[in-house]
């Protein structure tokens, strides 16, 4: 049976580069959970085995029923009628698909219906969905919108939001670019009015249009707004959570050049109640940064899946296309193209799963000195310099992989064009 996963060893090889036992360790410390939870992992090993069994799932997903759909998504697309959006229905099948196999919650703790596994292991799932269907990682990486809540949100914001996101029960959206606000996001205008009594922490209203969204359509939406009357710059912004209501309207999808399976949302909202997430002021500073960070490395496994298909697609037909009497392949034009766009990609996916790693190292390290000093414990000084290092070392290796593989991935396909001729 066909699977993205078994046919390209790469993806292992970088798996086991990272060193998937010391992330296991990591992630679940003296494995105690084993006790109480059928699908925690017992030791390293059995560890590795969860993350590797996962990969073969979302493998073979990807390569048949997802890879299937995805032309018929492309050429239809979703629609929007009188305020709202219908996915395709092979979206709609995808989704269930992801759904069942228990691939939305990949990294979320399994307090919250999470599988608690590695970003790499997400990495690996993004970039094999992107293989098949670039669109669907659009909503299959929204797993990041769980992450936000369950780094910032409270308890009561975590577990009500983030356990019908992991079971894929709700999709979400990260609602932050408006007309007048992209790049600029210091500028966004949205407004969110505060609760009457002047408690933080009741219902907010918020009003104003947003725009580009992905999945603007989505259940459980995290949307950047202005809380601080009277201020311009990104020290007003807050971040809040809300539901999907009728105060919520859709104007429109764009009509994108590609992805058409990915809704991308002009829509506006009319008094909507939300609820703060984390601190007042600290939207666009602190949640929006880590939240984008997140998706960065979404979209540079998307490049990367991007490319992986384009240069098979190049490689099947050269092997195959006979000119001048032989295959196309053995030109040295053509052959030297081929390796170039190979070279590429290997470079593009080890800088990719090295990121993984690092932000792994990160958010596991950081989680440890917290719940350290949540208890009152004197936290290990070494761990804490380890914890801010990988913190910096994050911080630079995510926006150099996005760049690094967005750019290699158009160069890939523009060679791959070029392989292909006039088919
Ligand atoms: C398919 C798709 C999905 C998206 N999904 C989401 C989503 O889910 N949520 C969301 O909030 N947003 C989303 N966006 C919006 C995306 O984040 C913005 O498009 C992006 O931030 C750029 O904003 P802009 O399009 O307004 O471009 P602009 O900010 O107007 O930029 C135009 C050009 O100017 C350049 N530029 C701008 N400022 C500078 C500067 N200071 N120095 C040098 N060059 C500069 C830019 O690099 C760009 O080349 C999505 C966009 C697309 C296309």
């Amino acid at each position: 049976m066909a699977n993205y996963f078994t046919d390209n060893p790469d993806i292992l090889f970088n798996l086991d580069r990272v060193d998937l036992r010391a992330l296991a360790d990591l992630i679940e410390g003296d494995y105690s959970d084993a006790a109480t939870s059928e699908f925690a992992p017992e030791n390293a090993e059995d560890a590795r085995d969860n993350y590797l069994n996962t990969c073969r799932i979302a493998g073979e997903l990807c390569a048949g029923p997802v890879e299937e759909r995805a032309r018929i998504i492309d050429q239809e697309g979703n629609s929007c009628r009188n305020g709202k959006v219908y996915y395709h229905p092979l979206v709609e099948e995808n989704i269930r698909d992801f759904r069942r196999a228990e691939l939305l919650g990949i990294s979320i703790p399994r307090k919250y219906g999470g599988l608690q596994m590695p970003q790499v292991i997400k990495i690996a799932v993004l970039e094999m969905v992107s293989r098949a269907d670039a669109s669907l990682m659009n909503l299959v990486g929204l797993q990041d919108i769980a992450e936000t809540i369950y780094e910032f949100g409270n308890d009561q914001q975590r577990a009500e939001y983030i356990p019908p996101l992991s079971a894929g029960e709700a999709t979400g959206a990260m609602i932050l670019t408006e007309p007048d606000s992209g790049s600029d996001l210091q500028s966004v205008r949205l407004k969110a009015v505060p609760p009457p009594d002047g408690n933080d922490q009741g219902t907010w209203h918020l009003q104003g249009v947003k725009r580009f969204i992905t999945n603007g359509n989505g259940d459980i939406l995290l949307v950047l707004a202005r809380s601080e009357e009277g201020t311009v710059d990104g020290r007003g912004l807050s971040l809040f959570v809300c539901r999907k209501d009728d105060t919520i309207t859709i104007r429109r999808i764009e009509n994108k050049l590609g992805i058409h399976g990915s809704p991308t949302c002009d829509m506006v909202f009319n008094d909507t109640p939300a609820y703060l997430v984390g601190q007042r002021k600290r939207g666009l500073i602190k949640y929006v940064m880590s939240l984008m960070n997140g998706a960065r490395v979404g979209v540079a496994a998307q490049a990367v899946g991007i490319a992986e298909a384009a240069y098979r697609t190049a490689r099947d037909y050269a092997e195959t296309r006979i000119q001048f009497g032989q295959p196309i392949l053995q030109f040295p034009a053509v052959y030297e193209m081929l390796t170039d766009m190979k070279l590429r990609i290997e470079a593009g996916r080890m800088l990719l799963y090295e990121t993984g790693k690092i932000v792994d190292l990160q958010k596991h390290l950081a989680a440890r000195v917290q719940q350290a000093q949540a208890r009152g414990e004197a936290v290990d000084p070494e761990m804490k310099m380890s914890a801010k290092y990988y913190e910096r070392l994050a911080s630079v290796l995510t926006p150099f992989s996005k760049y690094f593989n967005a750019e290699m991935c158009n160069r890939v396909a523009y060679q791959g064009i070029q392989v292909m001729g006039g088919s």
